[in-house]
């Protein structure tokens, strides 16, 4: 119960104390060794306040001690002794009070050490947080570079734009990774190919040959369109093979999916695995850049190209023609047009019905197509009529390709629907600078001279002023 530890500075300072006063006792008059009792109690009470159970007792058995010395010494008065058991009531009731402090400072101090751990918990707590706070400001500030990196992406309206953006990007987010983009021919009718590999560099998109991995990677895309790579990763569709090219094995490849269709995939050489989230989304986000720009495009199509005849529609072969007006002028080289018109088209409607006319006119501008050169403009004037823009030909050379035309239609046999048809076109010629000033003037006048042809017999080419 009692444990007999390091007496505190207290008791040796009361030893003293209390030799003192024994000695003051033994010589003093004896009356005065009634101060001895209170005195004594008083010493022990102070050390028992501080001191351990044990020194408490022993102090106990000093005074007792003391007091039989000093008995021995000059006789003690009657009543001395007999407080001598109240006395010893007395510092046994402050030895257990001593006890008792000393039991609840024990608890005191349990409290605390449990107190200070709960700090220490509290402070790795604190730690932790902050070490979770940081991580995920890290995250935050990576997520918005890549917000800002993906609105970039997305501003551009030209594909090449778009791919030199992308390039850029990916360069500098990854700069020890190598990035090669692979896009599938988009023609519904041939079998998926791959139709362009353009290999990203700091320096921009160089076009280079298809290899042979990018087909074995084409293989393993198609039929999950799922990002591929060569590390076994988790939620990555193919994991490591026996078989992967030699030049596949540190090679992550995102496929670029638009409408649930693969149309191309990034192949990334060295990509560290915990990039791969990054780059799926840079991915993804270029993948919808695209789609956005070939809508574009589509439009912009639609707007321009006739849907029957897939021609330029007149408002903008007038426009195109106009601007190869002021060229022609400006270079002082000579440009052509050709007014062409089908001969009797209503009979053919009239005859066969619209369908098979529309299949005829279908059919002829596929013929122009193939009679004119890249540089030409061909497009639909009107309604069964063409216009055909031959930049650097004079009315000569113009003559020529109109003759060549009629030939080439009046020869052709027509296929619509079971109709075995042949038609002839009248074709009007004029020239800048010989017959007009401009684009408009040019038409008219071309116009004319068709128009003289089908005064004159029809399947005929005439030319403006001769
Ligand atoms: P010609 O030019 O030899 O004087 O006689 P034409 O019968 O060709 O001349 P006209 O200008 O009178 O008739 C043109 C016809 O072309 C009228 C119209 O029914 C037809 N046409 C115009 N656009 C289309 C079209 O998109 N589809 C079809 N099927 N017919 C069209
Ligand atoms: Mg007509
Ligand atoms: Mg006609």
């Amino acid at each position: 119960m009692f444990r007999l530890t390091r007496p505190p500075v207290i008791f040796w300072m009361g030893l003293p104390a209390l030799c003192l006063l024994a000695v003051a006792v033994a010589f003093l008059p004896a009356r005065w060794g009634l101060l001895f009792w209170p005195m004594s109690a008083w010493i022990v009470l102070a050390i028992g306040y501080r001191a351990d159970g044990l020194w408490n007792l022993l102090a106990v058995v000093a005074c007792n001690l003391l007091l039989a010395g000093l008995s021995l010494i000059r006789p003690l008065p009657g009543f001395l002794i007999q407080l001598a058991p109240a006395n010893v009531a007395l510092v046994l009731a402050v030895a257990f009070s001593a006890h008792q402090n000393l039991e609840l400072q024990k608890r005191w101090v349990r409290k605390r050490l449990a107190l200070i751990e709960k700090e220490r918990a509290l402070h790795r707590h604190q730690q932790a947080t902050g070490q979770e706070n940081k991580s995920l400001e890290e995250t935050l500030a990576r997520l918005a570079g890549l917000y800002e990196l993906t609105k970039q992406l997305l501003f551009t309206l030209d594909r090449n734009e778009a791919v030199r953006n992308l390039s850029d990007i990916l360069i500098a987010t990854f700069p020890r990774a190598a990035f090669r983009l692979c896009f599938i021919s988009l023609d519904p009718a041939a079998s998926s190919v791959l139709e362009r590999v353009l290999e990203l560099r700091q320096a921009g998109a160089r076009e280079i040959a298809v290899q042979s991995s990018d087909r074995w990677l084409l293989d393993r895309m198609l039929p999950h369109g799922a990002v591929w790579s060569a590390w076994p990763m988790v939620g990555v569709a193919d994991t490591a093979t026996l078989d992967i090219p030699p030049d596949l094995k540190t090679a992550t490849a995102f496929p670029l999916r638009m409408e649930d269709r693969l149309h191309g995939f990034l192949v990334v050489k060295d990509l560290m695995p915990e990039d791969l989230d990054r780059c799926g989304i840079l991915v993804s986000q270029f993948a919808l850049a695209v789609r956005r720009i070939r809508l574009y495009e589509r439009v912009q199509e639609l707007a321009i190209r006739d849907g029957l005849t897939g021609l330029l529609v007149r408002r903008h072969f007038v426009m195109r023609l106009q601007e190869e007006a002021a060229r022609a002028a400006r270079q002082e080289l000579p440009l052509s047009f050709l007014m062409v018109d089908i001969d009797r088209f209503k009979e053919i409607n009239d005859r066969h019905g619209h369908l098979v006319g529309d299949a005829v006119l279908r059919e002829l501008a596929a013929l122009l197509r193939t009679q004119v050169r890249d540089v030409d403009l061909l497009g639909r004037y009107g309604g069964e009529e063409f216009g055909l823009g031959l930049p650097e030909a004079d009315t000569a050379q113009a003559q020529m390709a109109a003759g060549r035309i009629r030939q080439a239609v009046q020869n052709a046999g027509f296929r619509a629907y079971d109709e075995h048809l042949s038609i002839t076109v009248s074709i009007g010629v004029s020239a800048l600078p010989r017959d007009a000033a401009d684009a408009t003037e040019l038409i008219e006048h071309a116009d004319a001279a068709m128009y003289k042809a089908k005064m004159e017999g029809r399947n005929r080419v005439c030319v403006f002023g001769v």
